[in-house]
């Protein structure tokens, strides 16, 4: 076995662990103690400016300089309570990490002694050298400033003895660097689109939030054999690596115990995320060796997508103190699951209402249906835009692979409610005035919702947005997203929609002096048959689907460029435009640095792979030849002629199948450097990407195919790289 491959499995098999004692503390003990929190607020702030922090959450209401000054005194004295020293503003910056730069609360003083200081401005506004964070062309070299401000909604929280403060990202012009200052935008369209269709039903509603539950998975791998994958450490996953005898055909890991290294490794970052107030509730393992999942309890949206950034940036960190490395790749392994990150989303009033949740009344039922039909009619509408806030280069492996969604946008919603929106279709007569019975009939059934959904049994792991019970699931989001991409397009769409059903409705109710009830019925009546193609209940893996998307005129963008190309779409640019969420030079900005991104990732996969296959891969693959060679020169030495070509004869074929392979694997490579080259020339951003994407990667497939066959002929002892069965089985 080679040195480095040895040494990493002898490293992990030595290895001891801490077997894993029982809980000492209740989680109810620590849970949110490192945030500042509606406890801590209430503790250390005033009344008065307690008062204005939560008109500032709930109604966005600015907040004033000196009220400021006592948040950020008051937050010092939380923070340096439980031992903080610095503090940071924390930034979504759309390369899809967070940002934090720290300063210290310690300021010297003239007279040599020090202080510890936090003032309002500190905490309200910073200004971060901006110039390393992507910015696709919307800050000039000589304005480099970007500012991050104070996002009140989302509570400040310590990591590490440093007080960090969730902040919006933008420039020195007030363009958005980041995810959060469009999702603060979208959610706040929402708001306003819903509330006002909830006046028909409640006039106590006057605030609705969008809710988002995710489920993360991922897979981990050991340090030492991370280490000795170079393609591992550097791209975040495996670019060679041949299928072992034993993948996840028995399902066996899905039903399995959790392994009790892994178990102690969760029970860790469980800890911390719960100290941070990320309420993680639930963890098992997935399908694939390996890969397991974990979930909280959903909350509103700009905080839930907070905190599952959180919790990537804790679970990385606490995987090393286990010396294991978390994979949030969406592909980190062929042939067996991807992961991925299902994006649980519903709507809630502050009248404690899940607006996607069936009710006891008709009336509350109407308003179900209500917002239940205008997501599937803004999903229609919009389904490219769905496929947009997926796309990056990790999630085109999964998207359309067999255990994902496909890359077309669907909706599934079960054979109840299916009949539930046949019956509206068929029972209300289009523009006329139905009858008081028929109303009442209609009414009747409408109110049978919530019995037919407990007994809903409908289940359908295929469908990208599936409605599950109380909510929409958004499948197709990649494990490694940051949520708020989906999150930013789904709540924009739909308060689109609502915005354009209640001026459709309006319009019935004055024009045509419908009565309100049947005015929206009717209005709902055409969004039914106008959405229908976007409904799909069979088998969206199959490839009947695929035929059958196409003649209801769905998209199927396979890949990321074109995928994202709808961005910019003049449909796109309105509808953010108009909604407040996105001016256009924001979304050229975004699309270029998404193609941007996707372009590098290629490009760095691509080094990658030309190098592990020619300086590792080739040459471990030429030793073992010629040791065949030497062997076989052997045995002509001391067979006759007719013997030594019956004994030689396996080997010789080994011989040439080396070279045959390693000269196409070298050639490829070759072909591969030439093509980044012309790539690398190009200067439009949509080229490039689009150059990297048909030019460079098909490279990939041929290279990995002939060096995974290497694998199978080499030598075991001197294969250089640790083996998937290696990775995935032992731990
Ligand atoms: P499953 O979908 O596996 O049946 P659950 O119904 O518990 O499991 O939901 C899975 C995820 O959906 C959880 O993260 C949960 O917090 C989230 N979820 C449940 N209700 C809502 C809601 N109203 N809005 C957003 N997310 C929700
Ligand atoms: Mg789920």
């Amino acid at each position: 076995m080679s040195t480095i491959r040895f040494k990493a499995i002898e490293s992990l098999i030595n290895r001891g662990y801490e077997p894993v004692g029982p809980a000492i503390e209740k989680i109810s003990d620590y849970y949110g103690k490192h945030v500042f929190g509606e406890q801590a607020i209430q503790e250390y702030l005033s009344r008065e400016a307690y008062e204005k922090v939560k008109a500032a959450i709930v109604h966005g209401v600015q907040i004033e300089r000196d009220i400021a000054d006592q948040v950020a005194s008051s937050m010092k004295a939380w923070a340096m309570n439980l031992g903080a020293t610095h503090f940071t503003h924390w930034f979504q910056p759309l390369n899809g990490a967070t940002a934090e730069k720290h300063d210290a609360f310690f300021e010297p003083l003239s007279d040599g002694r020090a202080i510890e200081s936090f003032s309002g401005s500190n905490l309200i506004q910073q200004e971060p050298d901006a110039s390393s964070f992507p910015s696709g062309g919307i800050r000039n070299t000589f304005e480099a400033r970007g500012y991050t401000a104070w996002d009140p909604s989302s509570p400040a929280f310590i990591i590490g003895g440093t007080l960090c403060i969730p902040t919006i990202f933008v420039s020195y012009t007030g363009e958005a660097l980041d995810f959060k200052t469009p999702l603060l935008k979208a959610l706040h369209a929402l708001d306003n689109a819903a509330v006002a269709v909830c006046q028909y039903f409640d006039k106590n509603v006057t605030k609705v939030t969008a809710t988002l539950g995710w489920e993360q998975e991922y897979f981990l791998i050991d340090e030492a054999l991370y280490h000795a994958r170079p393609d591992l450490s550097l791209t975040g996953r495996t670019l060679f690596g041949h299928s072992p005898a034993k993948g996840q055909q028995l399902e066996d890991h899905y039903f399995g115990s959790i392994p009790e290294r892994v178990n102690a490794y969760m029970r860790d970052f469980e800890m911390e995320s719960l100290k941070l107030g990320i309420p993680i509730r639930t963890r098992h393992n997935e399908v694939a060796p390996n890969q397991f999942e974990c979930a909280p309890i959903f909350e509103e949206a700009n905080l839930a997508v907070d905190h599952n950034q959180l919790l990537m940036d804790v679970m990385s960190k606490v995987a090393r103190r286990h010396r294991f490395r978390v994979l949030f790749h969406e592909k980190p392994f062929a042939g067996i699951n991807g992961s991925g990150k299902h994006n649980n989303w519903s709507m809630s009033t502050n009248t404690g209402k899940n607006l996607l949740s069936p009710g006891k009344t008709p009336k509350n039922n109407l308003q179900f249906l209500t917002f239940f039909i205008n997501t599937i009619k803004a999903l229609h509408t919009h389904a490219d835009l769905m496929r947009a806030a997926i796309a990056s280069a990790g999630n085109d492996h999964r998207l359309g692979a067999n255990e994902a969604p496909p890359a077309i946008i669907s909706a599934f919603i079960g054979s109840q409610l299916t009949a539930v929106l046949d019956e509206l279709e068929r029972k209300v007569k289009p523009g006329g005035k139905m009858t008081p019975d028929e109303k009442t009939d209609l009414k009747l059934n409408i109110g049978k919702i919530p019995q037919i959904l407990l007994d809903n049994t409908d289940r359908n792991r295929t469908s990208p947005f599936a409605f599950t019970g109380n909510k929409f699931e958004f499948r197709a989001v990649g494990s490694s997203a940051n949520c708020a991409q989906a999150m930013i397009v789904i709540n924009t769409i739909v308060a689109q929609q609502l915005r354009e059903f209640k001026s459709e409705v309006d319009q019935l109710m004055g024009k045509k002096k419908l009565d309100k009830d049947e005015a929206i019925f009717q209005v709902l009546k055409r969004y039914i048959t106008e959405s229908k193609a976007i409904r799909f209940e069979g088998n969206g893996y199959g490839d009947e689907w695929v035929k059958e998307a196409k003649k209801r005129g769905l998209n199927n963008f396979a890949k990321t460029p074109e995928a994202l190309d709808v961005f910019v779409r003049k449909d796109a640019l309105k509808l953010f435009e108009e909604n407040e969420v996105l001016t256009h030079r924001e979304m050229e900005a975004r699309y270029e640095i998404q193609l941007e991104m996707y372009t590098k990732k290629i490009q760095i996969e691509s080094r990658v792979m030309g190098d592990l296959a020619a300086n590792h891969i080739v040459p471990t693959a030429l030793k073992y030849q010629s040791e065949l060679i030497n062997n076989v020169k052997g045995l002509k030495e001391i067979f006759s002629a007719a013997e030594f070509k019956k004994a030689a004869g396996a080997q010789l074929a080994l011989i040439s199948e080396i070279s045959e392979r390693v000269n196409i694997i070298l050639a490829s490579v070759n072909d591969m450097i030439e093509a980044r080259k012309a790539a690398n020339k190009l200067s439009d951003a949509r080229k490039q990407a689009d150059a990297y994407c048909y030019k460079v990667q098909p490279f990939f497939e041929t290279i990995r195919y002939n060096v995974d066959k290497l694998e199978l002929l080499v030598d075991d002892e001197i294969w250089c790289l640790p083996k998937y069965r290696e990775m995935l089985f032992i731990n």
